[in-house]
């Protein structure tokens, strides 16, 4: 700085400016000597005093409230200076009221509604879960559940379970389901008792069924009819029927009388069916044994005595005699009369044996087999080797090999014995089917040939096929001459004849052999 000639000695004061509440200054200058202002620093323009700025006062803002939340804290609306160098706050719009901060609002705290529990599906787990109503803030846990069977199941009853759980979180309370159903009842276990009849002495029960697994009494099939024990069929007791007494005869026992029960047959020896008797053996009356006679009665074969009681027959038997010619019996003294018998045939009578057959030919004497002498046929004794003879009471039977020795007719047979002769006659038959027996008829009706029938009827069959039956038939044919067919018929009929001489013989021949 220039000092100027006066001599004042300035001294600058820089403009000040104004603040809210201060007022601030133009830039001035003041002598130091005479403390005279100036608005210029050479001192030409004297100023009485420095020129104020004027304060501006604050520039307020309004800063609006600002809530709380449940975790977060607010503040009351507030006023704050704009202006750089102040800054400064206020509670009040007007700026009277300075504060160092704005006021502040707390949080609130969440608001929980009621904690909700639930359970799983199968009650093993239980979720607790609250929230709160203002903010949307959720608290939860899931917590295993302790199970504890509180009522095993059984025929009736379902099995009960317990489910509890306990959380971590203390805000949650301990929960407990009880009696949750975890087994439906298993129902009874029916089985058929069928019906039993009473009887005499003994009771018997209607059907019923009875469970298996409780062993409860039902009078229903389904069980739902609980019966405390089968329903009881009483004893019927004895239906008794006297039996009369019977009285023992000579041989037969009786009995006293008794009481007989209709339905089981017991036997009971009093009528009100206490004394049981185990059979009538019990009662018997024993027999009295026949009251014999002292005489003898008999008859041509037997003799006996007879009881006096019952005329009963008793020591019945044969006569006895000392041999065959002894006629008084040894025990009764019957007399009999001896007629000598003599044999006869009792089979056989009429035999009938056929040429070729192959067959026996069987004949039977009445007479004793150790009487037996001998076989004779026409009079003549058959060699034994010819026949067999057998016991009963004598029985031969002729070979066949003999009998087709024998001639075709009619032979007489006898059956010698010590008692005397038995004889029958019998027929030897010439063979069937032979082809000549057409012829036959043609010779029959001559009855000239004489001897036996038999011999001729055997040459008849054998001529037949060897005669001269060519020459013969066509002249018999012949309706000419009556007189030729009747030689013809009188030259077979000599022929034949002839024949039977000769067989006759041959017959005779073979019997002496
Ligand atoms: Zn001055
Ligand atoms: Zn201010
Ligand atoms: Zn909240
Ligand atoms: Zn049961
Ligand atoms: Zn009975
Ligand atoms: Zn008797
Ligand atoms: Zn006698």
């Amino acid at each position: 700085m220039t000092l100027p000639s006066e001599g004042h000695d300035l001294v600058k004061s820089e403009r000040k400016e104004a603040g809210c509440t201060e007022d601030g200054h133009e830039e001035y200058w003041q002598c130091s000597k005479c403390h005279r202002f100036f608005s210029d620093e050479e001192g030409n323009t004297r100023i009485s005093e420095p020129k104020v700025i004027s304060k501006t006062g604050h520039s307020l803002k309004k800063v609006e409230k600002k809530e709380a939340s449940c975790t977060e804290s607010g503040y009351e609306a507030y006023w704050k200076c704009q202006n750089e160098t102040c800054q400064r706050l206020f509670s009040d719009e007007g700026g009277k009221t300075g504060i160092n901060q704005p006021k502040e609002i707390k949080a609130t705290g969440h608001k929980y509604e009621e904690p909700a529990y639930i359970w799983s599906a199968d009650n093993l787990k239980c979720n607790a879960e609250r929230k709160c109503t203002a903010c949307d803030d959720v608290e939860m846990e899931t917590a295993d559940a302790t199970v504890t069977v509180v009522q095993e199941k059984n025929c009736i009853l379902p099995e009960l379970t317990m489910f509890h759980v306990t959380f971590k979180n203390d805000v949650f309370e301990g929960q407990t389901k009880e009696n949750v159903k975890t087994a439906e009842a298993t129902g009874h276990d029916l089985e058929k008792v069928e019906k039993k009849v009473a009887n005499c002495t003994e009771s018997g029960h209607e059907g019923y069924w009875k469970c298996q697994t409780c062993e409860k009494f039902f009078s229903d099939e389904i069980g739902t009819a609980e019966i405390s024990n089968p329903i009881e069929i009483k004893a019927t007791g004895h239906n008794l029927e006297k039996v009369e007494k019977k009285a023992a005869s000579c041989t037969e026992t009786g009995y006293e009388e008794y009481w007989k029960c209709q339905t089981c047959g017991k036997l009971f020896s009093d009528e009100a069916g206490t004394d049981e008797i185990a059979s009538l053996d019990d009662i018997q009356i024993p027999a009295k044994g026949h009251e014999e006679g002292n005489e003898w009665l008999s008859d041509a074969e037997k003799h006996w005595k007879e009881c006096a009681v019952c005329q009963e027959k008793t020591e019945e038997a044969d006569h006895v005699y000392v041999n065959e010619t002894d006629t008084v019996c040894e025990i009764c003294g019957y007399e009999r009369t001896i007629k000598s018998e003599v044999p006869e045939i009792l089979e056989g009578h009429n035999g009938k044996w056929q040429m070729n057959s192959g067959k026996t030919l069987s004949f039977r004497s009445s007479a004793p087999f150790a009487e037996f002498i001998s076989v004779t046929i026409d009079d003549v004794v058959v060699d034994e080797k010819n026949y067999d003879k057998a016991e009963g009471s004598t029985i031969i039977t002729l070979h066949p090999e003999f009998l087709s020795t024998l001639s075709v007719g009619t032979h007489t047979l006898s059956i010698d014995s010590a008692s005397g002769s038995a004889a029958t006659e019998f027929t030897i038959e010439e063979a069937t089917a032979e082809p000549s027996i057409t012829e036959t008829p043609s010779v029959t009706p001559t009855t000239a040939p004489s001897a036996t029938t038999a011999p001729s009827a055997t040459t008849a069959s054998t001529a037949a096929t060897v005669t001269p039956t060519p020459t013969a038939s066509p002249e018999t044919k012949a309706p000419k001459t009556g007189d030729e067919s009747n030689v013809a018929i009188w030259m077979l009929l000599l022929f034949l004849s002839a024949e039977g001489i000769i067989v006759a013989l041959q017959k005779s021949k073979k019997k002496t052999r």
